[in-house]
């Protein structure tokens, strides 16, 4: 259990001084009610009617029930909090502790109209220790008005979506897992909402308030009405077997991390074939074993080939077993994968580097069961699920005539794109807190998180090797750390990584991040970097896929202009960084050579 300080009386408002003010805040709002825009330090705002949000939330909870709505709002919120934290990273005042941006959270909030700004009542914070527990009210809910105008006073806390804003914001300030459970709220009958906010594994029964993080399908055919509010979502034995806060699985809590989730969780209880795309790195292998998890062949074998690792002239063997003395050095007859997966399920690893006759072959078997070991007349008929995976284009890879196209429609069934990591920051402080634990363990460190600076870096680099990138990174991290002591920016970026070079912000005399107005700089710098490096991968892909020319390429980009300024010439020069008369002198040159043979 953690050890906690107790409540004191002592004045709050002497003590707590957060890093941002409101009025920091507000000086980060825009309207521009001219183009109907309205921007906080530079993202897209919208001004709602509480009343309308109050009339959704109402027809959510009658449609899918009150613990889906819940699951949704408290997601929703979790999104919007990691955003807030973001923003309040980047305003800091150099040499700003963590623990006094914690607090400035409530500002965000409050000046959105959700809720009062936070009171502590009291805390206990030594983020680099890991040391997270505040114990803090808010007055003015939105969200349990409504709740309370709707269903009257109950058993159970309505904050739902303040409760998921203070766990992203919290988490991502943190750069660790924290849950923020609302223990007292004024749709119970009190007069305040009390939270308190600690690390998952602090809380002894995490998993409570943790189903809520994680999506889960809708149960429609259940009359919603009938679900007791009051009832909390209990988790199954299974589920809850393993110790608090303990995760097993797939990690993540951002936007895209579910939508992904979601079709896992459609697609796992069936036996379709499961394609899985993305770039390399970004976890495909453990995003089929919870496919796997989450399916009726849980107990049964689940087996993993990287077809890029094998030979080809071993891969009809190893894929469907082999005679004796079938090829030369097949001295026994061996099962192969199939065979030994039999009911269970079958993951392909990098499925366009397969050989073409093993891509019949496994056609074959996803469209009727049944193969020939390598040298045998005799049959076999099996049960396997097959999940496959990609890190490049296979339809593509059609078009090169590299891969099956009968083949790519059945694999094609059921797709999933699994986003790159940058694309869900919001997972890194939960991958982090995950990595940090694994690698603490396995080396016999004591590692109890990384410095303030260490994870802005982790939060801003570009991380173009995905999760892969990011374990490796910590587990170096781990190795080279001292017990008790967090992680700082010298354990994490070695001279020869990449990431420091793209590290956005330069540690000072402090050991602080440089100033924002230089981040924002240095950041439109790492974007242009970005772009830069985006636009050669697009030009070495069409030199090695193709065999055009540069004025082919050039034209391609006139005509791409064209379209996109909609046939306006000014526009279609600006977007190609031309003047007007540039691009017509362009134009008819493209006219006279007339279009390629
Ligand atoms: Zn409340």
């Amino acid at each position: 259990m953690n050890k906690t300080r107790s409540r004191k009386p002592a004045d709050p408002a002497a003590e707590f001084v957060p890093s941002l003010q409101a009025a920091d805040v507000l000086k980060q709002l825009h309207f521009n009610p001219a183009e109907g825009l309205i921007w906080l330090e530079g993202r897209r705002m919208v001004l709602l009617h509480a009343e309308s949000l109050g009339a959704l939330r109402q027809e959510f909870i009658l449609s899918v029930g009150m613990e889906a709505t819940r699951g949704l709002l408290t997601r929703f919120g979790y999104s919007a909090g990691c955003r807030d934290a973001e923003l309040a990273l980047k305003m800091q005042p150099p040499g700003t502790s963590v623990d006094r941006l914690l607090i400035s959270g409530g500002y965000f909030h409050a000046l959105q109209g959700i809720v009062s700004p936070p009171t502590v009542v009291s805390q206990n914070l030594d983020i680099e220790k890991g040391i997270c527990f505040i114990d803090f009210y808010w007055k003015n809910s939105y969200e349990d008005q409504l709740h309370i105008e709707a269903f009257g006073v109950g058993f159970s806390p309505a904050c739902w979506m303040e409760v998921g804003y203070a766990s992203g914001f919290l988490s991502t300030c943190v750069g660790r897992r924290i849950l923020v459970r609302e223990v007292e709220c004024r749709a119970m009958g009190a007069d305040v909402c009390r939270c308190i906010a600690r690390p998952v594994e602090d809380w002894p029964d995490a998993e409570l308030d943790l189903a809520y993080f994680e999506p889960r399908p809708f149960r429609m055919s259940a009359p919603a009405l009938l679900e007791r509010p009051e009832a909390p979502s209990v988790p199954s034995r299974q589920e809850s077997a393993s110790k608090p806060g303990e995760r097993r699985g797939v990690i993540g809590a951002s936007v895209s991390f579910n939508n992904v989730m979601h079709k896992v969780q459609r697609v796992a209880p069936t036996t379709a074939t499961v394609l899985l795309l993305g770039e390399s790195g970004v976890g495909k292998s453990a995003f089929a074993r919870e496919i796997q998890r989450k399916s009726t062949r849980s107990d049964k074998p689940f087996l993993e080939l990287n077809c890029a690792a094998i030979p080809e002239q071993l891969m009809e063997a190893e894929l469907f077993g082999a005679e004796r003395g079938a090829y030369t050095g097949a001295g026994e007859a061996r099962r192969g994968r199939f065979h030994v997966a039999d009911g269970g399920t079958l993951f392909l690893d990098e499925i366009s580097s397969l050989p073409m006759t093993a891509q019949g072959k496994l056609l074959r078997v996803i469209q009727t069961g049944e193969f020939e070991p390598l040298g045998s007349t005799v049959t076999r008929r099996v049960d396997v699920r097959i999940i496959a995976a990609a890190n490049e284009n296979l339809w593509a890879a059609v078009g090169e005539g590299r891969f099956r196209q009968d083949l790519y429609y059945r694999l094609n069934v059921f797709p999933i794109q699994i986003p790159p990591l940058r694309e869900r920051r919001d997972d890194i402080p939960l991958l982090l807190e995950h990595l940090l634990r694994k690698y603490s363990e396995r080396y016999g460190r004591r590692i109890p998180g990384v410095t303030a600076q260490a994870l802005q870096i982790l939060l801003n680099y570009r991380w173009p090797g995905n999760v892969r990138e990011l374990e490796n990174v910590i587990e170096r991290g781990v190795i080279l750390g001292e017990d008790d002591q967090p992680l700082g920016y010298h354990q994490l970026v070695t001279v020869d990584s990449e990431m420091g070079a793209h590290v956005p912000m330069a540690p000072n005399e402090q050991g602080l991040l440089a100033e924002r107005r230089d981040f924002h700089l240095e950041s439109v710098s790492m974007e242009a970097a970005q772009e830069a490096e985006a636009l050669a991968l697009w030009a070495e892909g069409i030199v090695a896929r193709s065999n055009v020319s540069l004025s082919e390429v050039e034209n391609t980009l006139v005509k791409a202009a064209f379209r996109a300024a909609q046939g306006n010439f000014t526009h279609a020069a600006g977007l190609l960084g031309m003047t007007r008369a540039q691009l017509a002198y362009r134009v008819k040159k493209m006219e006279e050579e007339g279009p390629p043979p």
